[in-house]
């Protein structure tokens, strides 16, 4: 059921308001700007473009934590707490109001900046806990007789749900069917013109947290891949362009940007593409995460008022060899069966029949030891997972891996 009445609010950004900024602060109408959790040098698709008109708006401000790409092109920097030291509320999804409490005392000479900015706009109220203390009292609490203890302690407020209207689908679905195939056709060109589709893999998402060592260690969970990204290639695709694994290939878009990437062999990419993960090739997020992989934001176009992670390219091998970091290769199943069969005969006589009774090789990193008592042991359903990643990284500090 889609509940347009009651819509989800995350991923709210508006990539076409934001070419419009782009474009008035070219045209010099933008007089001040304010770059709060975001980094537009180094994310948006023109960071030339960016950069310029940029350079035309008299007053720039940054919230970041560090001089990144984009707050060393500012004019100052009025560092923001970290979210487990702020105040505020959020609105998530129609109907669900949360607030925002913070866990720890700001550990670093910050401000929050929305404080900064009721400070500098000179409101009333200056102290953003009380201003937001003093909006859900006035505004909210009395219509829900709740009291700011009662959220505190709750959390979230859910309000009755707005009735869903009724909505019909006026177009024509095989005319809307036919421009999503054209699209689609329009991006499989043939000869030598690759689909890449760059994305947000699961350490580094949009490489906002580059920086954090444990991220790039943490391996992506589909290509066990660490401390880099990469084109992958589908296998029968790589033979047909000649191309080995950790062949450093050059890739270039239509737009003329190029990266200089090794090329991993990846099981499960679809035919005739490649995809490169975003959130690497980071300048300016510091020495860990600096010059990690190479940039793929520039490959994303604008078409049809958003961005579009999906762009023709060619690929050409460079003669160049790099071999990725992977803590595990594809198939390495080290002799175990891929799926443990037996018959009901063998298991009535025998109840662990179908079970493998160590015939693979077992590697150990350290010498045997005594484990007397209780023996513990870490069980994770399969099922379940989502690949997440977060028992690795807690794996990880937990045991003092150096990263
Ligand atoms: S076991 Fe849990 S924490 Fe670990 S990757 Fe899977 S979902 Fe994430």
């Amino acid at each position: 059921t889609i509940d347009l009445d009651n819509p989800c609010y995350l991923y709210a950004g508006n990539d076409a308001e934001f070419n419009g900024l782009v474009a008035e602060m070219s045209r010099g109408e933008v007089g001040a700007v304010f770059f709060l959790n975001s980094n537009p040098a180094y994310d948006f698709m023109n960071v030339k473009a960016f950069t310029d008109a940029l350079a035309k708006v008299p007053a720039k401000i940054s919230f970041s934590d560090r001089a990144d790409e984009t707050a060393s092109l500012c004019d100052a920097i009025a560092i923001n707490h970290n979210y487990l030291e702020s105040w505020g509320d959020a609105n998530a999804y129609e109907g669900y109001y949360s607030i925002v409490q913070p866990t720890i005392n700001p550990v670093f000479n910050s401000r929050q900046a929305e404080e900064s900015l009721l400070v500098w706009a000179d409101a009333p109220v200056k102290d953003y806990y009380q201003f937001v203390r003093s909006n859900w009292e006035t505004k909210m609490l009395p219509a829900l007789g709740l009291k700011w203890n009662d959220v505190l302690e709750k959390g979230v407020v859910a309000v009755t749900p707005k009735t869903a209207a009724a909505y019909s689908f006026t177009q024509s679905v095989v005319e809307v069917a036919g421009k999503i195939v054209s699209a689609s056709k329009a991006l499989a060109k043939g000869g030598d013109q690759i689909e890449l589709q760059v994305y947000e893999n699961i350490p580094m998402r949009d490489g906002k947290n580059a920086n954090n060592a444990f991220l790039q260690e943490l391996p992506d969970p589909v290509s066990k891949v660490t401390w880099d990204n990469y084109v992958a290639l589908a296998p029968k695709h790589a033979e047909k362009l000649k191309i080995k694994e950790f062949d450093v290939v050059t890739v270039k878009g239509s737009n003329g940007y190029s990266v200089d990437l090794p090329v991993l062999i990846q099981p499960g990419q679809s035919q005739g593409t490649a995809s490169i993960a975003l959130g690497y090739g980071r300048t300016k997020v510091g020495k860990a995460g600096n010059d990690v992989g190479k940039n793929a934001f520039p490959f994303v176009t604008f078409v049809n008022g958003t961005m579009q992670y999906a762009t023709n390219v060619t690929i050409t091998p460079t003669g160049g060899y790099y071999e990725l970091a992977q803590t595990q290769t594809h198939h390495s199943f080290e002799g175990r069966a891929v799926i443990k069969e037996a018959t009901f005969k063998e298991y009535l006589k025998d109840a662990s029949a179908g079970n493998h009774k160590g015939e693979h090789k077992d590697y150990d990193l350290w010498d045997q030891y005594e484990k007397p008592g209780n023996n513990w042991v870490m069980a994770i359903d399969l099922n379940a997972c989502t690949g997440c990643g977060s028992c690795i990284v807690a794996c990880n500090v937990e045991n003092n891996i150096p990263v």
